[in-house]
């Protein structure tokens, strides 16, 4: 059933660290051998050895749509024949600039960049820039890219590891990384009481996805804007996950809490690699040429990566119903979820926001790392091959959101439900 994946696979390791060029692609944390993919389509992956999967990773974001949307692979076939890059401004990127500002709020200036780790890192850089303080505040199982400042208690990725510290992560950056419990704002509170005017940013996850989907308390969000606002802290709402995939205008818009910057990838891309960052045109203008806080990219804005982002996101704004059926969708299979697990009778939790959704085999509410970490990690591996076995794709970690494309149908998530009652049977 794997043959040519497994083959694949120990080839790619004799030239590819560990085989992967993103380690939760091993499937390390759910064991086995990873499946090496060919093509796609809509809803569905089709791997080397001909085995199609209902895909619920959607290429962990980006594939909103299903995969090679029509629009998109027209728009990035044509745009290729007029050159593949410049390195000189164009017309596109200002198009692209304007398109997003008409999205998302709080927006007033945006520069891309070519991915969430570098659209996450150099919004950093540049609340300090501001600022002129060093510390900032992040929450323990939020990821924000594979950058040295961010790699404290970094969730899904480390934790499918269980990495805690990170060889190669100097103390002096670390030390400038306060980290709380996600949803406890008392913590941020104290922090920030702790570090007087040298906190420079609070950087989170609207809704976090890199521990699982977990959703933000009542009150949360909006008490770290009160905060900041209070304490002069550059607020970062990092929607490299949640942005035009919650609604076109993101968590900000969803949950209604203003950022004062902001962190695009994933879905911005349309599957090409694709972050930005942008915010209040008062931080924004520090960033060189306009100011002194330097970041540049030699692709970034690619005419490529560009018109994919534009053309999937011009979907995205001219049909704002897309987000009423995906949370129809979503909605829909945790009730069947639901049914099927209560019916196994082992304890768990369903968290789900908007196209988010994650199972949790947990006999406690999942509200942040430790009890998304406490949940039966064993028995989400089974889970995961019990699936896999029956041509559903899920994310290969207990750590990571399911994403929902809207190309699934009725059918699909029937056939998900049962495969979970199936599943269970076997495994249970
Ligand atoms: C994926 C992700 C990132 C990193 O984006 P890359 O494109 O993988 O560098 C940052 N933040 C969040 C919330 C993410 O989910």
């Amino acid at each position: 059933m794997y043959n040519n994946s497994k083959s694949l696979f120990e080839r790619a390791q004799q030239s590819i660290p560990g085989g992967v060029n993103s380690p939760v692609r091993a499937f390390k944390s759910v064991g086995g051998t990873p499946v090496f993919m060919k093509k796609a389509k809509g809803a569905y992956m089709f791997d080397e050895d001909g085995n199609r999967y209902i895909d619920y990773i959607a290429s962990w974001g980006p594939m909103i749509l299903g995969h090679a949307h029509p629009a998109v692979v027209k728009a990035i076939q044509e745009k290729a024949a007029d050159s593949t890059s410049f390195g000189a401004p164009t017309e596109l990127e200002i198009e692209m600039a304007e398109l997003i500002r008409s999205m998302a709020p709080n927006v007033d200036l945006v520069r891309m960049v070519s991915s969430g780790t570098e659209a996450c890192m150099s919004a950093l850089r540049l609340a300090r820039g501001y600022t002129g303080r060093n510390k900032f505040i992040k929450f323990e199982g939020c990821y924000h890219g594979h950058a040295d400042s961010f790699l404290v208690k970094a969730g899904s990725g480390l934790a499918t590891f269980n990495i805690q510290t990170v060889p190669g992560v100097t103390g002096g950056v670390s030390n400038d990384t306060l980290t709380c419990a996600y949803n406890d704002l008392q913590a941020v509170e104290q922090l920030t009481e702790e570090h007087p005017d040298q906190i420079a940013a609070i950087i989170v996850e609207p809704v976090a996805g890199n521990m699982g989907c977990i959703l933000p308390a009542p009150g949360f969000l909006e008490g770290l804007r009160s905060i900041c606002d209070k304490k002069g802290i550059v607020l970062i709402f990092d929607e490299v996950m949640t942005g035009f995939r919650l609604a076109a205008g993101g968590a900000q818009q969803k949950l209604n809490v203003d950022a004062d910057l902001v962190t695009y990838g994933k879905v911005i891309g349309g599957g090409m690699p694709v972050g930005a960052f942008g915010g209040k045109r008062a931080i924004m203008e520090k960033i060189a040429p306009l100011g002194s806080v330097y970041q540049a990219g030699t692709l970034s804005g690619n005419p490529i990566a560009m018109i994919a982002g534009y053309t999937l996101l011009t979907e995205l704004k001219n049909n704002p119903g897309i987000y009423t059926e995906l949370e129809q969708k979503t909605a829909y299979l945790h009730t069947g979820l639901q049914q099927v697990l209560e019916a196994a009778g082992k304890p768990f939790v369903i968290n789900r926001f908007g196209s988010m959704i994650s199972v949790h085999f947990s006999d406690h509410a999942v509200t942040d790392f430790t009890t998304a970490a406490t949940a039966d990690i064993e028995l989400f591996k089974k889970y995961f091959h019990a699936m896999l076995k029956r041509g559903i794709y899920l994310p290969p970690s207990a750590f990571e959101s399911w994403f929902l494309n809207n190309a699934l149908t009725t059918e699909d998530l029937d056939v998900t439900i049962k495969a979970t009652k199936e599943s269970l049977e076997e495994i249970l």
